[in-house]
């Protein structure tokens, strides 16, 4: 789809926009899960690119496709031990085990990070002669399995996740020395499928670049994470005054939970823009009060203290992190030198879960975020990029 600009006009009231972002936000956490390639997720660009459409007049709409390789659960995922059985999520992007399971014994292996910052129990499944690994085990502490895709740098073993109630059983088997048998069932589809982003793109070369993901895991809808960011991001693009929106870009990625993959592509796509620009990441508005940013050169620190106290999102309080998590889409950008600054309400409570569902504290939060968002995209529009006119503070770069 390629629509041609529509007409000039400035943004609409900015009330109006967040009623109509948070409309979306309902519409899409009312559609099934829509991960990759899922015919929910081409529904949810529909709805998102009419949203962007009637909120973006000056700008050019567009699907950019990339290549992208789709699973699908292809049976249950599980440890299973000599009393009995553990179910859990295998990490997207996982290597199927045969059909009789990966066998071994289990030895602790430390700490997996999840998402580059949560730590979870790191376990592998070692062969009988205790040679090497034939599958891991991640053993979440907090909370139940949740699916995520395979981490860089990953063995290409199978991968299952299981929660914090598999304790027991595990401490149990591997005191014992007991054989157990993990079983992951992901299938590949055919590597036809596309994935597609959804750019807005600016009559004048953009200076920042906004973006959400819009696809989920697929054991969610996802109102948290991320239709609430999708949300937040039109509710800015309505409020920002024109000259501001005609420099600034949006993106609705896809592929975000498949491994970063659509803003991997839309980086690639786009190199000689991204030159000159600063990108902003809206991921997860969650149920809480803590507002997290996370900062990639750790001069956008300014930048991040500045927006919050314009935007008073009282009673948020905020927390930066730096250097970030790479668990979004803000890593392909930060990856490449761009100034980037993820803002987020983290909700590890829900996150893809079934749970993630639409919350009148997540809608709270995205009214909070507007302004917040808004002042970050101005403040890094004025810094501007490169040299003495980079980002204000510290250089970029060693
Ligand atoms: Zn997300």
């Amino acid at each position: 789809m390629t629509r041609a600009a529509a007409g000039a006009g400035a943004p609409s009231d900015p009330s109006a926009g967040v009623e109509a972002a948070l409309a979306l936000w309902r519409g899409l956490a009312a559609l099934p899960p829509r991960p990759s390639a899922s015919p929910a997720l081409e529904r949810a660009r529909e709805l998102a690119a009419g949203a962007l459409a009637r909120t973006l007049r000056r700008h050019q709409l567009s699907e950019e496709r990339f290549p992208l390789t789709p699973w699908e659960e292809a049976g249950p995922h599980a440890l299973e031990g000599p009393d009995g059985a553990v179910k859990g999520h295998a990490f997207l992007g996982s290597p199927p085990t045969p059909p009789e399971g990966s066998r071994g014994r289990l030895r602790p292996m430390g700490e997996f990070r999840v998402w580059g910052y949560r730590p979870w129990r790191r376990w592998a499944v070692w062969d009988a002669a205790g040679r090497r690994p034939q599958a891991y085990v991640a053993e979440r502490v907090d909370g139940p399995a949740v699916p995520q895709a395979v981490p860089p740098g990953s063995a290409c073993l199978p991968r299952l996740a299981v929660g914090a109630d598999a304790r027991p059983l595990l401490e149990r088997w591997h005191a014992a020395g007991a054989e157990v048998t993990v079983r992951v069932a992901l299938a590949r589809r055919a590597p036809t499928a596309r994935g597609v982003n959804l750019v807005a793109w600016p009559p004048l070369p953009p200076r920042v670049v906004v973006g959400a993901h819009l696809d989920t895991v697929p054991t969610t809808s996802g109102a948290y994470d991320n239709a609430a960011g999708v949300a937040l991001l039109l509710a800015v693009a309505a409020s920002l005054p024109p000259a501001l929106a005609d420099t600034t870009a949006f993106v609705l990625f896809d592929g975000e939970e498949a491994g970063l993959i659509g803003s991997e592509a839309f980086c690639a796509a786009h190199a000689g823009a991204l030159a000159t620009a600063s990108f902003v990441n809206l991921d997860g508005v969650g149920r809480g009060e803590l507002l997290e940013a996370w900062i990639w050169p750790e001069a956008l620190d300014e930048v991040a203290v500045a927006a919050f106290e314009d935007g008073r999102p009282d009673p948020l309080r905020l927390e930066v992190k730096f250097p970030p998590p790479p668990a979004s889409d803000h890593m392909a950008f930060a990856a490449r030198g761009v100034p980037s600054i993820m803002w987020t309400v983290d909700d590890q409570e829900i996150i893809h879960t079934a749970r993630d569902t639409v919350d009148p504290r997540m809608e709270a939060n995205v009214r909070r975020l507007v302004p917040v968002v808004a002042s970050t995209v101005r403040r890094l529009s004025q810094a501007g990029r490169g040299g003495d006119a980079g980002v204000p503070g510290d250089p970029l770069v060693p």
